[in-house]
């Protein structure tokens, strides 16, 4: 079976690239290779030929990444413009590297409601993965289908009952890819709509850090919290801020990683964070809060990659 210099497609195959510019933290080491496939034929071609004891990782824009500094084995998968279409009707379907905000304006625009995405900085893919969700609303409520390439190159269409998606997490098949996904939101009146993002864009600027800092969004999930799935333990109601502040690591640093001051369960490269430092400063308020509260916080932030090469 092929190794990845011995296949020609025709997307984009670079060795050796470092990652840190691809993820909103701006850490992390180079990728072995990275590929980024013309469209979902050339991405299924390379991956039927991928002997397949390489590994596969496939990342959206890195909003919800740490790539650890000594980069990441095998082959990254990165989806760029032929996989960002977005057909809005009564059913809104979108590439995987289309970014949630664009999807949440275009169905808003034919009068479809998928507002929770405004203000998520991920991709369509990253928001299938994580089942990402905002003020009440998860990607699971309206999801309908995906479509994805296998790690041995087969492209499927998965219905999202078959994902298990949950609270910040779904069971994709390793190593596959999702390339696309068809929606089913309610429908709404576009001129609300568009005011309702509006006023949750405004929320988000008054409550969280400005996005030009280096976040990945809430570092641990919050515990106890589940996918609003109705039931009546669909709970948000122990919040990891606030485990984190009651054990004083609001502000807390390590090398240039701190606890954003501004929202605690934000973990901020301050310029010169290595991913060493983020993770050792997350791994250390798991300990304190553990301590002060015998709660074991979660990560929500995905961290992948080797420590060092
Ligand atoms: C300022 C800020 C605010 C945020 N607010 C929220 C919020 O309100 N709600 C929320 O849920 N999240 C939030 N996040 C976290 C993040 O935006 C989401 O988790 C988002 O869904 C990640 O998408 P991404 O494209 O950046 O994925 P990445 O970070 O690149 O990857 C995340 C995970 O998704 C997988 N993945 C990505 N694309 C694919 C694909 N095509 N196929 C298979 N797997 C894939 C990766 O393997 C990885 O496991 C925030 C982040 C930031 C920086």
């Amino acid at each position: 079976m092929a190794q990845p210099q011995d296949i020609t497609p025709r997307g984009r195959l670079t060795p050796d690239q470092p990652l840190g510019d691809f993820t909103w933290l701006r850490v992390g080491g180079p990728a072995d290779w990275l590929f980024q496939p013309a469209d979902e034929d050339d991405l299924a071609e390379f991956l039927a030929a991928l002997d397949p004891q390489v590994p596969v990782f496939a990342m959206g824009v890195g909003s919800n990444l740490i790539v650890r500094d000594g980069g990441i084995e095998g082959v990254v998968i990165r989806l760029g413009r032929g996989f960002n279409a977005i057909d809005a009707g009564e059913t809104v379907t979108a590439g995987a590297a289309a970014l949630d905000s664009r999807v949440a304006i275009a169905a808003a625009a034919a009068g479809r409601d998928l507002t929770f995405l405004r203000t998520i900085p991920g991709t369509i893919g990253g928001a299938v993965a994580m089942n990402a969700g905002c003020y009440g609303t998860y990607t699971a409520d309206h999801l309908v289908s995906v479509r994805l390439v296998t790690r041995a190159g087969e492209i499927r269409t998965v219905a999202a009952g078959e994902l298990n998606l949950r609270y910040r997490a779904s069971d994709i098949p390793e190593g596959a890819v999702v390339t696309q996904a068809t929606f089913a939101p309610p429908a709404g009146d576009p001129d609300e709509l568009a005011a309702r993002m509006a006023a949750q864009l405004a929320h988000r600027d008054e409550t969280q850090p400005s996005t030009r800092e280096r976040t990945a969004g809430s570092t641990f999930r919050n515990p106890a919290g589940f996918s609003s799935t109705g039931r009546a333990d669909d709970t948000h109601e122990m919040k990891a801020w606030k485990l984190i502040d009651d054990a004083g690591m609001r502000g807390a640093t390590l090398g240039g990683a701190v606890m954003n001051p501004k929202h605690a369960n934000f973990l901020t490269n301050t310029g010169s964070a290595s991913a060493a430092d983020l993770e050792a400063l997350g791994e250390e308020v798991r300990k304190r809060v553990y301590d002060s509260s015998g709660i074991t916080l979660e990560w929500e932030i995905a961290r992948v990659g080797r420590t060092r090469r």
